[in-house]
């Protein structure tokens, strides 16, 4: 938590060092399986959240702010939290709804809740693996990512 506190740390590169190191981005489905896992999507060691969703800056390991801007993972969650919400409602609802009574109805519902809900952080880390691929794909100058640790 101290690295967090100093801002994850200087690695032993300066900074003019490390803007001109060749970043190798990990694969898509690597950085989104990591966010998903609630792990840094650039070097996968350091965690996103602490607890169950606090959320952490900067990582740990590698220094990669995870939302430099605030609301960069907006639309993001909106995708990937909001609609699968919705979009169990809805089936919930309207598919099963007539099938079922209405007591194992709400026990059915109770249960997505409880998955969505379950789930939350996982979809959110999610969000900041596809802002940390946006990132990688369209780079801003002014946007630092760090050097990517050796294979
Ligand atoms: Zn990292």
């Amino acid at each position: 938590m101290a690295d967090v506190a100093d801002g994850g740390g200087e690695s032993v590169i300066d900074s003019s060092e490390r803007r001109s190191s060749p970043v190798t981005p990990p694969r898509p489905l690597i950085a989104l399986a990591r966010g998903f896992l609630k792990r840094c999507p650039h070097c996968g060691l350091g965690r996103i959240y602490t607890r169950w969703a606090t959320e952490v800056k900067t990582c740990p390991v590698c220094g990669l702010v995870y939302e430099p801007t605030e609301g960069d993972t907006w639309a993001f969650t909106i995708i990937g939290d909001r609609i699968p919400v919705a979009a169990a409602i809805v089936i919930v609802y309207f598919e099963l709804g007539s099938r079922l009574g209405p007591a194992a109805l709400i026990a059915v519902m109770a249960a997505v809740c409880a998955v969505l809900l379950w789930t939350a952080p996982n979809r959110w880390g999610v969000g900041v693996a596809l802002l940390y691929l946006q990132r990688m794909w369209w780079p801003d100058p002014l946007d630092k990512l760090p050097p990517s640790r050796p294979a």
